[in-house]
């Protein structure tokens, strides 16, 4: 006997609850898919598509059988001419599942990355396309699924039309949920699938395409066999189909679309808009606290911090055994937040119930006392203890919650330091022809002897050195050091480059995904209280920041917003990232970052981008700058220690003057 399954009230964002209508279609009984029963349901499947979403005559579609990745996948690999790029635009794991796709197929790619909680530039946008002709296609996320995000498609349709490019637009969580015209918003390419708004069932997908653009990509040599919508697209013209369909599921989708249009997609997108408001406005007086801003919201995804104490599984499963299913975050917030989604063919009720069962789990209503309310800090978590406080009594302060959980360094954890001392020296020359920067004397030690004695003191024992220029003078002395040290050694042949080439290099250094890095340039005299407060620092990845400096354009300075590194550039804050806004926080950068493991491969990711498309002679800054825009990096002053970086004669004799005399005090 098989198990049977008792109604569960999805909250996660697809497949979602149906109706029965719809879960019933799937014993309309078995057909072949070459016959005439299979032609009429596909056709009229793919009418009501169109009358659903784009009720013009301007659009055509192909539907897949498969879950909405693979019809992602089929735009990207069906859309981009040889030899041209695109324009990727990433703020949430499905923006980045269309980047990694793009570099899957070895198409050429720019990316711009921003933070989860962030709008595109629209202005870097333009740039982009302004400075880079060969992109051809414009790929975006409608509805960022993984916080709840709504990308501005309007604005960008219009920049993608102004520009002459494709625009594929990913609304698979968008279509039914979101007001959406997909001939207003100049959408070439929009990819949805049958499991979300269209409630349903999983194992569908399709894209929407405008007519013109297939002939375009029909010119396109295929680089898919199965993903690759002109074949799919002139079958289906034809009334069939290429390969075997999911038949049932294409019953279902019958269904679901009639019910769809019964209800008017307007009428859909007000019925989960009302449903959102009942959920947010429930949490909200719970004292949960949204990840976005509410302006940025959709319809149907509320991403809210979990509560101080709870992790996410004993949340879930409590919930669970009252038959509510939620969802985790994804990658960078797994552990920090949680989701609700109201997509799907749930009741009033259904919301009201899982309210109150939240509320059970995370207020007690006991706590009437502000004293112990509030007295979060000392709260001991279990899976079964009830939240101490009262909802409209406290609301978890934002400071408590962004501490990561790490706050204290875990002494398990490893941290390795990459030092960076390949380069030139240019502003140096001639002394540095004759010996690379690191060997200069201050006070008759090298700078390279005092950064080991500084790791050592900080109990800091695995060092990758990136050497170039002159790398057999630093040789005999590393091997001197690997009595007290792991060193690892890379050459970085490029060193007459840019400074990128050597934290391109140091990338091999693979970490095992825990292992936080310590990145520093080779030529600074520091104290070794400088290292320690940026180990120390309870930001997972961190800069130090001198607040007081001159700035002559030659400085790396830190753009700060609150606790949070915006840029880091020698420029000033408007060309370094476009802002308008109110001038931040300004200081110079000591040249040290300390990164956390998990931040790693996306710097990776970014340097490869960049040797990608050639930009081999900036600094290594450009990268970082690129990524604050995507992890979120602190920082520590630093305007009570002693340091200076030695660029150029001037600093030796400043650093022998000024410096050295409070390091040996
Ligand atoms: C659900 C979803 C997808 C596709 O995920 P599958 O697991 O392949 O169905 C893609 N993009 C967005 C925005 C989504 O919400």
């Amino acid at each position: 006997m098989q198990e049977q399954f008792e109604r569960m009230v999805l909250l996660n964002p697809g497949p979602v609850v149906t109706s029965e209508r719809v879960r019933k279609a799937l014993l309309r009984g078995d057909i072949c898919h070459r016959e005439e029963e299979f032609s009429r349901i596909l056709k009229r499947v793919r009418q009501m598509l169109l009358e659903a979403f784009v009720p013009g005559h301007g659009y055509t579609s192909a539907i897949f059988t498969s879950s909405g990745t693979a019809a992602m996948e089929a735009s990207i690999a069906s859309s981009i001419e040889v030899g041209r790029a695109v324009l990727v635009i990433n703020n949430g794991v499905y923006g980045e599942r269309f980047s990694r796709m793009a570099s899957i197929y070895g198409h050429r790619k720019f990316e711009l990355i921003y933070d989860w909680r962030e709008l595109p530039d629209l202005n870097e946008i333009e740039k982009t396309l302004k400075e880079h002709q060969e992109i051809q296609v414009i790929a975006l996320v409608h509805h960022e699924t993984s916080t709840g995000l709504i990308n501005p498609v309007r604005e960008i349709g219009e920049i993608a039309k102004r520009y002459g490019k494709v625009f594929l637009l990913d609304s698979i969580s968008g279509l039914g949920g979101e007001e959406l015209n997909l001939e207003e918003c100049k959408v070439d390419l929009c990819v949805g699938s049958a499991n979300k708004c269209i409630q349903g069932l999983p194992g569908l997908s399709f894209v929407l395409i405008k007519k013109g653009e297939i002939e375009r990509l029909k010119n396109i040599p295929p680089r898919s066999m199965y993903l690759h919508i002109p074949t799919l697209w002139e079958s289906q013209e034809k009334n069939t189909v290429p390969f075997t369909p999911a038949i049932p599921i294409f019953y279902a989708l019958e269904v679901a679309l009639e019910e769809l249009l019964e209800e008017g997609v307007e009428g859909r997108i007000a019925r989960y808009k009302t449903a959102a408001e009942i959920l947010r406005s429930g949490c909200r007086e719970m004292g949960l606290r949204f990840y976005l801003p509410e302006e940025l919201l959709s319809n149907t995804i509320t991403t809210l911090y979990l509560p101080k104490g709870f992790d996410y599984q004993s949340l879930h499963d409590r919930l669970k055994e009252k038959g509510f299913v939620i969802y985790a975050g994804q990658e960078r917030l797994k552990g920090e937040i949680f989701r609700v989604a109201n997509m799907g063919a749930l009741t009033r009720r259904d919301l009201e119930s899982f309210l109150d069962c939240l509320s059970k789990i995370v207020v007690r209503p006991s706590a009437t006392s502000k004293h112990i309310a509030c007295d979060l800090g000392s709260h001991v978590a279990s899976p079964h203890s009830d939240f101490g406080m009262r909802a409209s009594e406290c609301v978890i302060q934002p400071s408590a919650l962004s501490l990561p959980q790490s706050a204290i360094r875990n002494p398990q954890t490893t941290l390795r330091a990459i030092i960076l001392a390949a380069g030139l020296g240019k502003r140096l020359m001639p002394l540095t022809s004759q010996k690379p920067k690191c060997l200069i004397e201050i006070g008759g030690k090298t700078l390279l002897d005092r950064y080991l004695e500084s790791l050592k003191e900080c109990s800091i024992t695995d060092v990758t050195f990136v050497l170039g220029h002159l790398k057999e003078m630093i040789l005999p002395r590393l091997k001197e050091a690997e009595a007290q040290f792991k060193i690892h050694y890379i050459v970085n042949k490029n060193y007459t480059r840019g400074s990128i080439t050597s934290l391109w290099e140091a990338r091999k250094i693979t970490l095992d995904g825990h292992g936080d890095v310590l990145i520093m340039d080779a030529d600074v005299l520091f104290h070794p209280a400088l290292l320690k407060r940026l180990i120390d620092s309870p930001k997972k990845s961190c800069f130090l920041l001198e607040e007081h400096f001159t700035d002559t354009g030659e400085e790396m300075k830190l753009f700060v917003k609150g606790e949070r590194v915006v840029a880091i550039s020698k420029k000033n804050f408007f060309d370094a990232c476009g802002a308008t806004a109110k001038t931040p926080l300004v200081g110079e950068g000591v040249g040290f970052l300390k990164l956390a493991g998990e931040h790693y491969p996306q710097l990776k990711k970014i340097l490869d981008d960049f040797i990608k498309e050639g930009r081999l002679d900036v600094e290594y800054e450009e990268a970082l700058n690129r990524l604050l825009s995507y992890c979120e990096v602190g920082y520590e002053r630093v305007d009570d220690l002693p340091w200076i970086e030695i660029d150029f004669e001037e600093d030796i004799k400043r650093a022998e003057r000024d410096i050295l005399p409070i390091l040996e005090r």
